[in-house]
């Protein structure tokens, strides 16, 4: 018999909302209640389930930030269902828990792709942890990458490469790029970049944007390129990214 158990938090929007919205997979009532109650303590939403084949369906159709997942499952053991979700593509991370410090569960679980494991019994603060460190590490690795046409930037590491070519910024000319590229194609007026990239108020008569966008062209233009292949100016307004490369070629 499968169960399912919602919490009363309606689905949260996830790409905006910093709640993590989890998946425990748990088949002992006592342990499960439990630790639900611990985590939606701490500001977690939790979904519960009590059932591999019904976890495996959770959370192919539900977008979940982590989850928990017992080994020892009626239905369909914990690392079946960490098998097929991973061969289904769903990377989201996932905690397996072990009754015992089951070595040859642990390693196998690794080698499916589970991110961490926790061995049962564990103190709550401890899962808390975990799932805030796992959480942390895939949202950085999922952020820290911009892509815009053949330009990347590392928002991790402040780096910015054309193609192959790494570009040297100075720490305002990076702002300043980071800013204009945080949505390709969206025109950001002159009072926006001020405010946010040198965080004061200006004069809006002053050219400091455009000597710095000139300074930025100038780094990111490649060998006989349009200067503004890139950059573009929308006169009297202010800039705006363009994400495709062929809108270089026109004079060309
Ligand atoms: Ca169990």
């Amino acid at each position: 018999m499968t169960k399912t158990l919602s919490s009363s938090l309606p689905n949260p929007t996830i790409q905006s909302s910093p709640i993590m919205r989890i998946l425990l997979a748990e088949d002992e009532t006592r342990i499960a209640e439990f630790v639900r109650k611990g985590l939606e303590e701490q500001g977690f939403t939790v979904d519960l389930s009590s059932d591999g084949e019904d976890a495996l369906h959770l959370a192919t159709t539900q977008a979940y930030d982590v989850i928990i997942l017992d080994i020892m499952l009626p239905g369909k053991d914990g690392l079946h269902v960490l098998r097929e979700l991973r061969a289904a593509q769903i990377l989201t991370p996932v905690i397996l828990a072990t009754a015992r410090a089951a070595l040859d569960d642990r390693l196998t679980g690794l080698d499916l792709g589970a991110d961490d494991y926790i061995t049962k019994p564990f103190y709550m603060e401890e899962l808390i942890a975990r799932l805030r460190a796992i959480h942390r590490r895939h949202t950085g690795e999922r952020l820290s990458l911009r892509v815009v046409g053949n330009l990347r930037m590392n928002l991790m590491k402040r780096e910015v490469h054309r193609g192959d070519r790494l570009i040297e910024l100075t720490s305002r000319e990076y702002n300043l790029l980071e800013y204009l590229t945080r949505t390709a194609g969206r025109i950001y007026t002159r009072t926006q970049i001020l405010e946010h990239v040198w965080g004061y108020y200006f004069d809006p008569k002053t050219n400091v944007i455009d000597v710095h966008v000139q300074r930025l062209r100038t780094h990111l233009a490649n060998e006989g390129e349009d200067r503004e292949a890139i950059i573009k100016t929308v006169r009297g307004v202010g800039y705006r990214i363009v994400a495709s490369d062929s809108e270089s070629q026109a004079g060309t």
